[in-house]
């Protein structure tokens, strides 16, 4: 598929039902059955940047923060494992206090405790600090772009730089990182062209994983009451996207589970293959409001975790047994 072939798709194809079943076979037929659980740890909802779409941005003063404290994450993680969960992504504003000495030795701590996959989503860093974290142990790497028109970027993002979020990602693979790496889908001004090209580029970037979901106005924000419901062109965006990179481990965004009782079934059916129970304690979770209408709000570990076994099951499909650690980098190691 080229570019006009996906904006063609994306503006006008009447059949998304049909680019669903065909991103659902190719699904099927590099990824298989299996679903994986990650585990998300919401670990503190301070930040120092002021991005217009997110309910955290530091001048938000609606937002009650929180950060927990090293021995809690720890026991989180740990009973992540004792769940059965193979993998936790540890996410968080761009806290200070979580600098890099502190990182290194939470992962340790973790990897010491625990056997599990360990993705870190905190945002930008300095290029030494991707290596660090690296060789303390952490395997996964996650870091939207969120767009890669520069202009709606540098809008939205005002303290960010377009250039440096993709040198980012270089840095993360150069450090060895499985690298993830997405969009949000129907930001104010965002054109279907520039979706495209975000499209192609998770293809170029040879991601390992990718995060896609529907953009939901936060009252508290610059875009409030930008309310339309992008739920289905975030589907049809996931579908596309799994078409073009077929072994991408692709989760089914808790934001389209926000819009429909059905949204997170809706995207494993359209190309995902990865769900991300909510591990945060619930005296937390309430407070990490990145849009509103989030869901799992007074679920413990062991109830969003149970009730993504349901959903597996209810869906026919199976629950991954192993790592599900990146298929591209698996066959690069076996020559393939
Ligand atoms: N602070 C890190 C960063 O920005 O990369 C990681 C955490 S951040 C909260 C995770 C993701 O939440 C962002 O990459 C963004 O795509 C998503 N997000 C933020 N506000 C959102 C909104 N209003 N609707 C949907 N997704 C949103
Ligand atoms: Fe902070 Fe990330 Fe939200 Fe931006 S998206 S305000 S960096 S938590």
């Amino acid at each position: 598929m080229n570019k006009s072939e996906i904006i063609e798709i994306l503006l006008n194809d009447p059949d998304e039902d049909k680019i669903f079943r065909e991103a659902d076979d190719i699904r099927r037929k590099n990824l298989g059955d299996e679903i994986h659980l990650r585990g998300l740890l919401e670990f503190s909802n301070i930040c120092a940047r002021n991005c217009f779409y997110c309910g955290l941005r530091k001048d938000n003063p609606f937002v009650k923060r929180y950060r927990l404290k090293e021995d809690e994450i720890l026991a989180c993680c740990v009973q992540g494992w004792q769940l059965g969960l193979k993998s936790v992504v540890l996410q968080s504003g761009e806290d200070g206090y979580f600098n890099i000495s502190r990182m290194e030795n939470l992962i340790s701590q973790i990897k010491s405790a625990t056997k599990l996959a360990v993705t870190l989503s905190t945002g930008e860093l300095a290029r030494a600090d991707y290596f660090r974290l690296k060789e303390a142990g952490a395997d996964r790497f996650f870091m939207r772009f969120e767009t890669s028109d520069p202009l709606l970027f540098s809008k939205y993002k005002p303290d960010s730089s377009y250039i440096r979020r993709f040198d980012c990602l270089r840095w993360m693979r150069e450090a060895g990182f499985q690298v993830g790496s997405g969009i949000m889908v129907g930001l104010p001004g965002q054109s279907v062209k520039s979706i495209a090209r975000d499209i192609m580029l998770f293809k170029e970037l040879e991601l390992d994983m990718i995060g896609i979901g529907p953009f939901i106005a936060h009252p508290d924000t610059p875009l409030a009451g930008s309310n339309k419901n992008n739920l289905k062109a975030a589907l049809k965006v996931l579908a596309v996207a799994r078409i073009l990179c077929p072994k991408a481990h692709m989760p089914a965004a808790s934001a389209m589970e926000a819009l429909s009782e059905q949204g997170r079934e809706m995207a494993l059916r359209a190309g995902a293959n990865v769900i991300m129970p909510n591990i945060t304690p619930e005296k937390y979770r309430g407070d990490y409001l990145l849009y509103p209408g989030k869901i799992a709000l007074s679920q413990s570990p062991l109830e969003t975790v149970q009730s993504a076994r349901e959903l597996i099951k209810k869906m026919g499909r199976k629950e991954a047994q192993d790592y599900g650690h990146s298929l591209r980098r698996q066959n690069e190691r076996e020559g393939a």
